[in-house]
């Protein structure tokens, strides 16, 4: 029987492969919140006062980043918001069930949003226009550009100070490396936790586990019993393919070389602030959408949000 690591005392049951060494539950979970906490100072992604709202799904990653939070900061300037997308087959009640039971149980305020509500369409009805008009749009894409708007609008609605998302490591590298094959260098910017809000209008999001490998949420989500529902979204196919090919990529050289991602992660971070930061901080406020008022991109006219409900033939001014 092999001890643990860190403590010496009690049995090792996880075997950390980028760091060596083997970990019994409790000093596994101690070892990820210690890094999150870490990763918060570090980038000063929140300060003892701030006002945190989690933006969650209720997947596993959801768990662990609400578990940890409740250990590194005051629960009670905390709160949690879910977005309901609205896609058949892709029922989210008994993620919600969780969700529901730990804010409660925890006294965190709880704001449930369905996109049927916030846009006046569910995601399916979105989807279906889209693909009626022949606009060639991934489902992925309207998902991500509402479900971000609706995160932002309870984020200013209700004074909180920052927006915290549960992407791990796998995401991060993920998304990293699409913008730098694209040679995306705004994207890779707004992708750092450094990077400047560029609008007043804007609640900064913030990313704690984005040092914390996919594999080890599963696992932590697994030794703390969390029971999540395994129902995949049926769009998920539609997922942009390179994200899928670096995915798989990232696996296999992760598997032979273990700690590769976390080093690529950092190479990416200390490139971004060496030689990208700087040029940033230069940046104008951005504009604002000549529809609906929110801010949108240098030069653009219109918001992401108009845009693509305008396209669909159904544009109206939605909050953010
Ligand atoms: Fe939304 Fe795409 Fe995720 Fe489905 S797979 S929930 S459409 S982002
Ligand atoms: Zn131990
Ligand atoms: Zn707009």
């Amino acid at each position: 029987m092999r001890m643990c690591d860190a403590c010496g005392i009690r049995e090792a049951r996880v075997l950390q492969r980028h760091s060596g060494r083997a970990l019994c539950s409790e000093c596994f979970t101690k070892d990820i919140a210690e890094r999150v906490r870490r990763e918060v100072v570090r980038y000063s992604m929140f300060s003892p006062s701030e006002r945190l709202l989690l933006a969650l799904s209720g997947g596993k990653d959801s768990f662990v980043l609400m578990e940890v939070i409740r250990e590194i900061h005051d629960i009670s300037k905390t709160g949690v918001v879910t977005v309901v997308e609205g896609i058949e087959g892709y029922n989210r009640e008994e993620d919600l069930e969780w969700l529901r039971e730990g804010s409660r149980a925890y006294g965190i305020d709880l704001h449930i949003v369905t996109l049927r509500e916030f846009t006046g369409y569910r995601l399916d009805d979105v989807v279906k226009l889209s693909s009626a008009r022949g606009l060639g749009v991934s489902p992925c894409t309207y998902c991500g550009v509402l479900r971000r708007r609706a995160i932002n609008y309870v984020a200013r609605l209700h004074g909180y100070d920052k927006v915290l998302t549960a992407h791990n490591l796998d995401d991060e590298v993920q998304t990293s490396l699409m913008n730098l094959l694209r040679g995306d260098t705004a994207r890779l910017i707004q992708n750092h936790p450094l990077s400047p809000t560029l609008s007043r209008y804007f609640v900064k999001r913030v990313k704690p586990l984005r040092k914390v490998y996919e594999w080890e949420t599963s696992v932590y989500a697994y030794l703390r019993d969390f029971k999540f529902q395994g129902a995949e979204c049926p769009y998920i196919t539609s997922r942009p393919t390179l994200r899928a090919e670096l995915r798989d990529y990232l696996y296999e050289v992760e598997l032979s070389k273990p700690g590769t991602i976390m080093r690529m992660l950092e190479a990416v971070d200390s490139y971004v602030e060496r030689v990208l930061l700087g040029r940033a901080s230069q940046l104008p406020e951005l504009p604002q959408c000549e529809f609906c008022g929110s801010p949108t991109a240098y030069g653009r006219r219109l918001c992401a949000t108009c845009d693509l409900l305008s396209r669909l033939g159904i544009l109206k001014a939605i909050p953010y």
